[in-house]
């Protein structure tokens, strides 16, 4: 029973439609508002990625706020827009679920299932997505050690779903000059222990716009199959993480840093 896994290395290549994630293919550039905030601000900035590059577009509809008082996001509402607005430049989406009631109407919806940081640790949740047909975007637990990661992912294939692409997104330090540190070590060792595909969120990782260009550079570097960024078509009016959002010319130089 101890050493029984599923995850044991072997290479995982994960499918969206026709798109391929892992191993040897190029590494995909999701980008998108941390929270669709509404039907014009996710439809102008899915127009504006496409014009740039964005290989999926991502956008919280169910945010998992710190705050109560926080903006909670636009939930299914929201959802309708994110598909609405990925169907309009033709790339898959990604959000995030937060509670089994939700499953299927996200079923419905999206392309890609985001469990974020903070239910990493969610058991039942995980379990539910295991016995889901939809690949599962992982991040990793605020405080996890690489072996609590790598068990969560286990559980989504212990129950049956090992379309899983690992998500780093910085772990809580000492330190609080960056808002996470961003642990690329974890790139490498993820991919040889699971044998899963692993993009970056330097957005969340750092919490700096100033460090998101260089430290995608460091991920693709690395390894990394792709990078998650945030953006907003106005960081300073948005409802959620509007520091740490690029504009769209700044996501445009970030492109072209990185496509180099
Ligand atoms: C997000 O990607 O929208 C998010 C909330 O990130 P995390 O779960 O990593 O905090
Ligand atoms: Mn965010």
């Amino acid at each position: 029973m101890k050493d029984k896994k599923i995850l044991t290395g072997k290479q995982i290549i994960v499918e969206v439609g026709d798109l391929k994630i892992g191993g040897d293919h190029p590494p995909v550039f999701i980008a998108g508002p941390c929270s669709v905030e509404s039907r014009e601000q996710i439809m102008a900035t899915a127009k504006a990625l496409k014009s740039i590059g964005v290989t999926i577009l991502r956008g919280g509809v169910f945010k998992p706020r710190t705050s109560p008082y926080d903006f909670q996001g636009l939930e299914i509402e929201g959802l309708k827009y994110l598909r609405e607005a990925g169907d309009s430049i033709g790339v898959p989406i990604v959000t995030e679920l937060m509670d089994e009631k939700n499953l299927d109407i996200m079923l419905e919806y999206t392309d890609i299932i985001q469990v974020g940081s903070r239910n990493m640790y969610n058991y039942p949740l995980l379990k539910t997505l295991g016995s889901v047909d939809k690949p599962i975007l992982l991040k990793r637990g605020m405080s996890a050690t690489i072996k609590e990661w790598i068990l969560a992912a286990e559980y989504l294939a212990a129950y049956g779903n090992t379309n899983i692409i690992l998500c780093e997104r910085g772990i809580r330090s000492f330190d609080n000059y960056t808002r996470n540190m961003l642990d690329l070590a974890a790139v490498p060792i993820m991919q040889k222990e699971t044998g899963l595909p692993i993009i970056v969120d330097p957005s969340h990782g750092t919490g700096v716009k100033s460090l998101i260009t260089p430290m995608s550079k460091a991920s693709l570097a690395c390894g990394a199959d792709g990078l998650m960024v945030e953006v907003h078509p106005n960081p300073e009016e948005a409802l959620s993480d509007g520091p740490q959002s690029f504009t769209f010319d700044e996501y445009k130089e970030f492109f072209n840093e990185c496509k180099r």
